[in-house]
Order: C-alpha cells, then sequence, then structure tokens
C-alpha cells in the first residue's frame, strides 16, 4: 500500500514538472516577463482604498508597539521596495511596514503600500532574507495592483465601490470592511488571490529579491520553513496565499537568470530583533484576535463577559467579602457586590459597571485581574519586565510610572509597580497597579488592579485587603 502511495506521488511529481516545463516556455531561456492584468481603478484609487482598509486593520489588529523592531522591518522593506523594476513603480504609492503582535505565519499588504508582517514570521523565518522574501512576494502584489486588478474581475466590484463611495454600496462600506476583515482573521478581504497572481508574485518577488541583493532562493526557503511550521492552519500564510502546484520549483527556476553578488543570507540586526521577539512569550493567534481582542493578556478567553457599555456608576465596594477558589490554586476574598469572569489561566473580579464590552473586546474599569505568565526568563525582575512589555502591546497608553517595589503576596517575595493608562472605553485616566511572584514552577503570578485615577483612592483599601487575602498553592 505504502509502495503504491509513494509511487503516485512520484508520478504527479514528475507530471507537474512537465507542465511547468509546458505552461511557461519564455522562463526557461530568461527572466519571466511580467504584465498587468486589466484594471479599471487608477492607482489613486488603489492608494485609497488601501488607506480606509489599513484605518481598520489597525483598529482590529495589535500592533506590535516596539520602535526597534518596526525600525529594522522598515529597513528590510524599503530596501526591497526601491529595487521594484521601474515600470512597475508608482510614485504615488506608499510603502510602510508594521509588526503585528501576532503568532500566525503571516504578513500581507494592502493597495498602494501599507505592510503587515505578523511577528510569527519574523520569528519563524531561519534567516533575514526569508523573511526578506516573504515581503517581496506581499511588495510584489501591491505593485502589480492585484487587489483591484482582482476586484475588476467583478466578484469584489461591489464592496470596494462602496469603499471608494462610487456607485451603490451593494455590500456595505468600510463597516462591511471592518466585517470582513475581523470576521475572517484578515487575508481573505484584499488579500486572498488566484494561483494565478500568487505565481506572479513570486516570480517578481524573486526579481525584486535579486535586485536588493537578497538570494531569491531564500523565498522558496522560506516555503518550506512555513509549511515545516504549520502554517497552512487557518491564519497562516498558506490560507491566505494559495500555493501554486509548482510554486518552489517555479521559484529556483527563477532564481537561475537572477545573479546576485554575495546575497545577504542572515545578519545581526535579525539575530537581535528576533531574540527580542521572543523574549516576548507567545503571542495570540489570528483567531484569538478576531475572537476577542481582549485588553489584557488574559489568555483564557473571555466568553462570558456581558455586553454592557462600561462607563456607568459603579458602587464602592462592599466591605463584606466574600471567598473565591480559582485558578486551580489561588484562594482569594473580594467585596461581595463584585463578580467573578473568565476562565483558564485568568480571571477577573470586578463592580457592577465596572466592566463591558467595546466592538467585542472586554474591557474594565473597575477591578482586579488575577492570571499566569509564562517567562522566558527565570528571573522574576525580567519576567515582571515582559509580561509589563506584554502588556503595553494591547495597552498603546500605558506607561510604567513607578520602578519596582519589593512586595509579598501570600507569604512570598515578590514585585509590586504602579502603571498609567488612558482607558480605551472611556478616554479616562486610570491607575494600574501590578503585583508579581513566582510559581513553584517559574511562571509569574501576577494580580492586577485598575481603577479609574479619579476614583483611585476609594479602591485602595479594597486592593490592598484583596492582595493580603491571596492564598497560592503552587
Ligand atoms: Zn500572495
Amino acid at each position: 500500500m505504502i509502495r503504491n502511495k509513494n509511487q503516485k506521488a512520484h508520478a504527479i511529481v514528475a507530471w507537474l514538472a512537465v507542465c511547468a516545463i509546458f505552461v511557461m516556455p519564455v522562463s526557461v531561456f530568461s527572466q519571466t516577463k511580467i504584465v498587468y492584468h486589466s484594471n479599471r481603478y487608477s492607482p489613486q484609487d488603489d492608494l485609497k482604498l488601501g488607506r480606509q482598509a489599513a484605518a481598520e486593520v489597525e483598529q482590529q489588529l495589535p500592533l506590535l508597539r516596539d520602535n526597534e523592531v518596526t525600525d529594522y522591518v522598515e529597513r528590510v522593506g524599503h530596501r526591497l521596495a526601491a529595487a521594484i523594476p521601474p515600470e512597475f513603480q508608482h510614485p504615488e504609492f506608499q510603502y510602510s511596514f508594521k509588526v503585528v503582535n501576532a503568532k500566525d505565519i503571516n504578513a500581507f499588504a494592502l493597495p498602494g503600500g501599507p505592510m503587515y508582517v505578523n511577528r510569527g514570521m519574523i520569528e519563524a523565518a531561519r534567516r533575514e532574507g526569508e523573511m526578506a522574501g516573504v515581503m517581496a512576494h506581499e511588495i510584489s502584489h501591491v505593485a502589480l495592483r492585484h487587489g483591484t486588478a482582482q476586484a475588476t474581475k467583478g466578484q469584489k466590484y461591489g464592496l470596494l465601490a462602496g469603499i471608494l463611495g462610487i456607485g451603490g454600496q451593494i455590500l456595505g462600506g468600510p463597516a462591511g470592511a471592518a466585517a470582513q476583515i475581523a470576521g475572517q482573521g484578515v487575508g481573505v478581504y484584499f488579500l486572498k488571490f488566484s494561483r494565478e497572481y500568487e505565481t506572479e508574485a513570486d516570480i517578481l518577488g524573486s526579481q525584486i529579491m535579486a535586485r536588493a541583493g537578497y538570494d531569491p532562493r531564500d523565498l522558496a526557503a522560506m516555503f518550506q520553513t512555513i509549511e515545516r511550521q504549520g502554517g497552512g492552519s487557518s491564519g497562516g500564510f498558506m490560507s491566505s496565499h494559495p500555493s501554486p502546484a509548482n510554486r518552489n520549483a517555479r521559484i529556483l527556476q527563477e532564481a537561475q537568470y537572477l545573479r546576485v553578488q554575495n546575497p545577504v543570507g542572515n545578519t545581526r540586526d535579525f539575530e537581535r530583533i528576533q531574540a527580542k521577539l521572543r523574549g516576548y512569550g507567545t503571542a495570540p493567534t489570528m483567531s484569538e484576535i478576531a475572537r476577542s481582542g481582549q485588553r489584557y493578556p488574559t489568555e483564557g478567553g473571555d466568553r462570558n463577559y456581558p455586553a454592557n457599555t462600561p462607563g456607568g456608576r459603579v458602587e464602592y465596594p462592599s466591605t463584606r467579602y466574600r471567598s473565591y477558589n480559582e485558578l486551580g490554586f489561588l484562594t482569594v476574598s473580594v467585596p461581595d457586590n463584585w463578580r467573578q469572569m473568565g476562565e483558564n489561566n485568568s480571571v477577573w473580579f470586578v463592580p457592577e459597571g465596572g466592566y463591558g464590552q467595546v466592538q467585542g473586546r472586554a474591557v474594565f474599569t473597575h477591578g482586579v485581574n488575577f492570571g499566569v505568565f509564562r517567562p522566558q526568563s527565570p528571573d522574576m525582575r525580567q519576567a515582571t519586565q515582559d509580561f509589563i512589555n506584554s502588556l503595553a502591546q494591547g495597552n498603546n497608553n500605558l506607561r510604567e510610572s513607578t520602578g519596582f517595589q519589593r512586595a509579598y503576596i501570600s507569604g512570598r517575595s515578590g514585585l509590586s509597580t504602579t502603571l498609567s493608562n488612558v482607558n480605551e472605553a472611556t478616554g479616562e485616566r486610570e491607575v494600574v497597579t501590578l503585583v508579581t511572584t513566582q510559581l513553584q514552577n517559574g511562571d509569574l503570578f501576577y494580580m492586577i488592579a485598575v481603577a479609574p485615577q479619579s476614583e483611585a483612592r476609594t479602591f485602595t483599601t479594597a486592593f490592598n485587603n484583596i492582595l493580603r487575602s491571596v492564598r497560592l498553592n503552587a
């Protein structure tokens, strides 16, 4: 049986190889010449569509707020964009490069130039050339104007027309676009192309790489890296970039006609950035982001948070306390007019009116959150800093306002620090107090207490009582 299967596979591979030669005879002798598809939109339309989609994307996806990482990805991106062959340069396009704090090995670009590279992609690549390969592929979709070319073919015209404000809104305007982007984990909207377009992006991507001083074979290598690491799963590159049958062979074939002196393979910068990203702990997956996009990394999902609007009146904390057993190892007492929410690795205790949902995201204005963070470092101070950095990923306005102080929690030595934030639901300044200690397995246990700055004093006593009541058994 096994032998039969293998024979069959060999036969298919051989057949594909034959096809490749007959379908694209020109490339046997020289670089493949690519031409534009017909397009009823102007390059200015690409720019406008891309800008609007980018605004939606940036509301839906957590961008990595790390200037060092972003600067590096921008450097590689602009180097590639500068290497686009003249016939595919559009002076009005504005290439920009941002990193999404998501685990899936993926990247996408919007018409006119905005590109988003997932953190998971940078972490998965084995060298700078592999990362650059995927970016060159994405830049090629933009330069070839694939988004609007595809729309020209008809099936998505209504949506684009709605966004551009031309014609009737057949499928809805920007709100419809946002829903599609959020609901389908990005990658599907402008972004899912035919295999023909994928092949073009591979070929032009190879040419751009060579012109920028990279080895185009690193693009093929990156596809293998993606496949090895399960990039075909939903949210991964292969789900939004269907693989042409002879993808790698086709890239390697093109590479034969692209001469690069001393190509850039790996760089110190790449290794430094990759190490830094790995130090951040695990990023959420695209589907986790689409489901919740929570404000704090509560890891356990938030399906039981009621959909009321935060920002209403919140009662004073009761002076009567109620005890809970949570997380399998935590006993804690909280005011008896607070309720418990969350599950798995994260639990909240909040007063009525101190929580709610904004655009499907759980938002808290008052309360305490307990959870576990798996650190990269065995050092508690470093682990706490890494945890704060991970919080800052989802909270642009989060700032450390004090240094670390010694704290005790359940008789263990720990650290405490105060941060300030602007609540995304109410726009009010809030005080966030973080207390951490280590569990026996090295995980970081944390308590986060949050209240608006104007009410911080009212809640201080309750927060201190809760902290003192904590008993850990792990
Ligand atoms: Zn693609």
